[in-house]
């Protein structure tokens, strides 16, 4: 099919040289066919239907053939995880295909996860299973919904292709759409492997491709280094803000984009508990909810130490301290949003740590209570109907009328259908919960799709009301909570 060749596609990564990865050939699915595909993803790269549905595309989707007949490439990076450096990390199991250019000129990498083994899968298989697979198709969709920075996800195939992990599953693929794939630990092995000229050039590469307004800096590379910490404050701002638990923060997961990347055993909170570790093989709780923002900044500091070949130490030190300032002046918004706060004083912060102290005592499912305080008014805040409503969520009636008390003398001088039209674009009804996605898995995995075309109409818009859809609002019985998540995938 014409479209899926011609001269809107290109390959600049893989021109880079051997010294960034190799040219691999994928290994075909079993079968593969097209599972899913997201439209509004579709519609930004001038993809229709008839396209997605083509065989054309159903062959590149399957890892039978190429992107314009480009060899797909894997890119080398390694890592810090777990705060240890590993050298022997890059593509294991995706392969970058080419570059896709959109209607307004935008480069998109397309990246196949799950295409077969690479020279960097060391002992793994090359697969990626169904299960994983739809958790980042709705992960990306989610952050999507919610404008937070993050990959999206084009369409899933799914096959024949058995994949043992804890039992037998069935391989399926991602295809993975950005505008870069570069990530912290590309920097490192160039670093640690002392391939200082082609560090250089991977940072010329990221400026000319992803940042062309830094190459009139006065320092391109300080002024690049900055930009991946200012942006990566300000992603762990809205994490946090959203309660978003990454749950693998390695170095060779974290975007130069400042984009969320890499989605594994993530998790948005259902009840507010800052300490939720959502990676059960994560028993130290490194990237623990209320550890991403230090983690974010350690992983800064990997960066930046891989960028001491090109940027001063000092100047250095000082990028990174500013990511502190970054993330507090972001976080501190996000959250005023949250409460419809047009105005900063200084009292919020203690209205703050009283909101934390209840949601946190009594197990408040979070995204349920800032939902349900965005729909009523100050003079509204504190009567029977209103408390009857939170009772469900927040058992403390005294706690929690006490801070309503508060939070209704706070608001009482803004204008009501201001401050609820900022908590209403702000705080959504739908978020995707890790039982919701569980329920989407187990149907898909029986062919039944609907669930997850259900979830993908809720997450696409979560701040809207859906109310044929309304029960995709609801937290979580006991029986749901702490699905046990591990890195498998
Ligand atoms: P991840 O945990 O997905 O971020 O992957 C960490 C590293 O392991 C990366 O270098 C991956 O490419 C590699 N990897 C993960 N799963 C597999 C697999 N099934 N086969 C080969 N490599 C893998
Ligand atoms: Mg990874």
């Amino acid at each position: 099919m014409a479209v899926f060749n011609g001269s809107h596609i290109s390959f600049s990564f893989s021109q880079l040289g051997s010294a960034f990865g190799e040219h691999v050939t994928p290994t075909a699915l079993e079968n593969g066919r097209l599972f899913t595909y997201n439209a509004e993803v579709a519609k930004q790269l001038g993809l229709n239907e008839s396209e997605l549905t083509s065989e054309a595309f159903r062959a590149i989707l399957s890892a039978e053939q190429p992107l314009a007949g480009r060899t797909p490439f894997a890119m080398k990076y390694t890592g810090h995880q777990f705060g240890q450096y590993n050298p022997a990390l890059g593509d294991g199991r995706g392969v970058l295909l080419g570059e896709w250019r959109d209607a307004d000129g935008t480069l998109w990498d397309w990246h196949l996860k799950g295409a077969g083994k690479t020279p960097y899968s060391r002992h793994g298989d090359g697969r990626a299973v169904l299960r994983s697979t739809l958790r980042e198709y709705l992960a990306s969709a989610a952050m999507t919904g919610l404008n937070i920075p993050t990959t999206q996800a084009l369409a899933m195939a799914i096959s024949d292709t058995p994949v043992m992990r804890e039992r037998i599953e069935t391989a399926a693929t991602l295809l993975r759409v950005t505008e870069s794939h570069v990530r912290f630990g590309h920097f490192e092995y160039l670093f640690y492997s002392q391939q200082h000229e082609a560090l250089g050039t991977l940072a010329d590469y990221v400026i000319a491709r992803h940042f062309p307004e830094l190459a009139e800096a006065e320092k391109p590379y300080a002024a690049l280094l900055q930009e991946i910490v200012e942006r990566t404050a300000d992603m762990i701002a809205q994490w946090q803000a959203i309660g978003f638990n990454h749950g693998v923060m390695n170095t060779d997961n974290m975007s130069i984009l400042g984009q969320t990347f890499d989605y594994g055993p993530y998790a948005f909170l259902d009840d507010f508990d800052p300490g939720y570790i959502c990676n059960h093989s994560d028993y130290s709780g490194r990237y623990a909810f209320n550890q991403q923002p230090a983690i974010a900044l350690w992983n800064l500091s990997a960066l930046g130490y891989a960028f001491t070949p090109l940027v001063d130490k000092d100047v250095i030190n000082d990028i990174l301290g500013g990511f502190e300032h970054r993330l507090q002046v972001a976080y501190s918004r996000a959250m005023r949003d949250k409460l419809g706060l047009s105005d900063a004083q200084p009292s919020d912060s203690d209205l703050f740590n009283q909101l934390f102290a209840l949601l946190e005592g009594n197990q408040t499912d979070y995204t349920c209570f800032f939902y349900q305080l965005s729909q009523y008014r100050g003079d509204a805040l504190l009567t029977a109907g209103t408390l009857n409503q939170f009772k469900s969520i927040c058992q403390d009636t005294q706690a929690l009328t006490e801070w309503l008390s508060a939070y209704q003398q706070r608001v009482h001088t803004l204008d009501d259908s201001t401050r609820l039209a900022c908590m209403q674009r702000t705080n959504p009804k739908y978020i995707l919960r890790n039982y919701l996605a569980q329920a989407a898995i187990e149907a898909a995995e029986k062919g039944d799709l609907q669930p997850t075309h259900d979830l993908m109409t809720v997450l696409a818009h979560p701040f809207d009301e859906h109310p044929s859809l309304a029960h995709l609002a609801n937290p979580p019985t006991d029986d749901n909570k702490g699905l046990a998540l591990s890195c498998s995938s």
